[in-house]
């Protein structure tokens, strides 16, 4: 154990983490592109087992065909799944997508909701895209985004003795300042893709190797 790691709470850690996360990532923000709350919460569902990268080249074709709610809601299932088949599980994505429009038509006036517990109303939405969609299209932290990168990252920090995403979710938050909850995730996922890979972390390049009880062992892929 490092000297600088031995004497930290796990508080104290998160917290120096983020500052280093901060100052190495200063510009990190939102991968997907979007131009409006609904096109971010259609990103956001199609980025589940997938890219963002990927997301973004499907969007622009699919936003340009359908670029609301409303057109979202009526459009030929058929065709959706098609514009939306390269980002995998398309059947399941283009069908919520299509459900969570017209609900946000019919139920909310073609507004997608600012509030946690209405977004998750929404089919195909759990808290991973409420989170990214009240923080980024809104401004609200409500929660920590957790997708594969803040849970294989919090595991190695030891932040997290979870595995279920809502619990990680629910640790994260008790360690970290509200107002950085999101600012937290963005640019965890910007360090998981960088320098902490799945299967190959670069613990030896790693700004945050003397506060990582990984740093350094054997990659376990669970
Ligand atoms: S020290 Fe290694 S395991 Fe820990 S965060 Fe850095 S790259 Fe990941």
């Amino acid at each position: 154990m490092s000297v600088t790691r031995k004497f930290l709470s796990k508080k104290q850690r998160a917290l120096e983490i983020l500052a280093r996360l901060k100052h190495f990532y200063p510009d990190a923000t939102c991968s997907l592109n979007y131009s409006t709350p609904v096109q971010l919460l259609v990103a956001t569902i199609l980025s589940a087992q997938c890219t963002d990268e990927r997301v973004n080249k499907v969007t622009p074709a699919l936003f340009s065909r359908f670029p609301d709610a409303a057109s979202l809601a009526i459009a030929d299932l058929v065709e959706l799944e098609n514009l939306v088949r390269s980002t995998g599980f398309y059947r399941n994505k283009a069908k919520n997508i299509q459900a969570a429009c017209r609900m946000i038509v019919t139920e909310f006036d073609s507004i997608v909701p600012n509030q946690m517990k209405q977004l998750l109303q929404l089919p195909g939405v759990a808290r991973k895209t409420a989170n990214v969609v009240l923080a980024h299209a809104y401004g609200i932290n409500a929660g920590v985004t957790v997708d594969t990168h803040v849970k294989r990252l919090s595991d190695r920090l030891g932040l997290t003795e979870h595995t279920d995403p809502v619990r990680i979710e629910q640790d994260l938050m008790e360690l970290l300042p509200q107002s950085d909850w999101e600012n937290w995730s963005i640019r965890l996922i910007y360090h998981g893709r960088a320098v902490c890979k799945a299967r190959s972390p670069a613990c030896v390049a790693c700004e945050l190797a003397d506060l990582c009880p990984a740093a350094n062992k054997p990659v376990v892929i669970g």
